[in-house]
């Protein structure tokens, strides 16, 4: 047995200095560290608790923004009145994750900075480039069927990062606030995540010490309607096979301005510009029109033996969120 010793931390300034100088790790939910700690796939010396930081309150910016704490808990960001009405797809996206005690407990830092799911990365003992560097990715020739990427994946890793809500948020837009041992300072969502490159075991863009205090997300869309379509093996209790947040605004039938990410399929959370770009001023209902910028999306997917199949999936995914998302815009939700 590994013995780890335990700080509970009540402010910002005293989590930092008790993780700073070792082997340490923030304990938020514990939904994902602690499993992972059993398994002996993160080997903290020193678990340092986040829940009692005030960090649990969601707030109106003065500039029209949501700004929600790092402890806040997933079910109360999905059910959160502002969240339901300004930004459908984030709640929908919560609610699709994990199961109803899960997301009592996990919260949106701990989400943000969640594990892959790769069965080779979590059986602790296989080559994985993201665990120990330079041993090489078991899943390339192996099982690579669930939770494997087919978008932004390298010859050193191509494991799916899991998160529903971070689908949502890449498309909404949103700022990752952090505070380290010198101070604080802001990340764009969109540069949070990394791409495993020659690197995977370098995931997001902290630097040693810093913990997640707030993400803010962008002011909603006005007149958008949003939607987050999962698809996956079970219905529930599931992470998605391939997945889709979007955000349509509309002038008349024809598409404003749309905002799409996907889930289930790439090794970051991952916002398709390209695709946007092509269903500007295309009617709503123009489903070869969707399913153009639908392939336009995955154009640039890589798959593997047991993966082809989330080409297609997603590209489904896609049309049938834009169309959901285009039927609420104009009907009192923001986003
Ligand atoms: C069976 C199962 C099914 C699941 N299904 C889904 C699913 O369908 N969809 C989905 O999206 N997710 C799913 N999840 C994942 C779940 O959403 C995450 O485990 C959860 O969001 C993690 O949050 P937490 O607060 O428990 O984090 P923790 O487990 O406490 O921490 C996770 C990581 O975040 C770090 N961390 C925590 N807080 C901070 C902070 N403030 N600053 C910096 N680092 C921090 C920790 O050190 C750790 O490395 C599932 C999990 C399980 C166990």
């Amino acid at each position: 047995m590994r013995q780890f010793d335990y700080k509970r931390a009540t402010d910002a300034q005293g989590a930092i200095a008790a993780h700073a100088g070792q082997r340490a790790a923030y304990l938020a939910g514990g939904t994902t560290l602690i499993d992972l700690v059993k398994l002996d796939v993160m080997q903290p010396e020193r678990l340092v608790d986040v829940n009692r930081l005030a960090l649990s309150e969601i707030e109106d910016t003065e500039d029209g923004r949501l700004c929600i704490g790092a402890t806040v808990r997933n079910t109360a960001l999905a059910y959160d009145p502002r969240v339901k009405r300004d930004y459908t797809v984030l709640s929908e996206a919560l609610l699709q994750g994990a199961s109803r005690q899960l997301r009592n407990r996990a919260t949106t830092a701990g989400n943000v900075m969640q594990r892959v799911r790769c069965s080779y990365f979590r059986d602790g003992i296989s080559p994985c480039n993201k665990r120990e560097p330079g041993t090489g990715c078991s899943a390339i020739e192996g099982h690579n069927r669930e939770v494997f990427a087919v978008l932004g994946t390298s010859e050193h890793c191509i494991a799916v990062h899991p998160s529903d809500m971070c689908v949502a948020m890449a498309a909404i837009g949103a700022t990752v606030a952090v505070e380290g041992p010198d101070g604080t300072r802001e990340i764009a969502f969109s540069d949070f995540h990394k791409l495993p490159g020659d690197t995977p075991h370098i995931e997001h863009a902290l630097a040693p010490d810093e913990l997640i205090t707030h993400v803010t997300l962008d002011a909603p869309i006005h007149g958008a309607g949003s939607t987050y379509v999962k698809l996956r093996d079970r219905s529930s209790y599931q992470f998605a096979l391939a997945s889709c947040a979007a955000i349509v605004a509309l002038d008349g039938d024809r598409i404003r301005e749309a905002r799409l990410a996907l889930g289930g399929v790439g090794t970051k959370p991952w916002r398709c510009h390209e695709a946007e770009a092509e269903l500007a001023g295309v009617a709503a209902d123009d489903t070869a029109a969707l399913a153009a910028a639908a392939r336009r999306a995955m154009e640039d997917a890589t798959p593997y033996k047991h993966n082809a199949f989330k080409i297609p999936l997603a590209r489904k995914a896609i049309v049938q969120a834009i169309k959901d998302a285009a039927a609420r815009a104009g009907q009192g939700a923001l986003a």
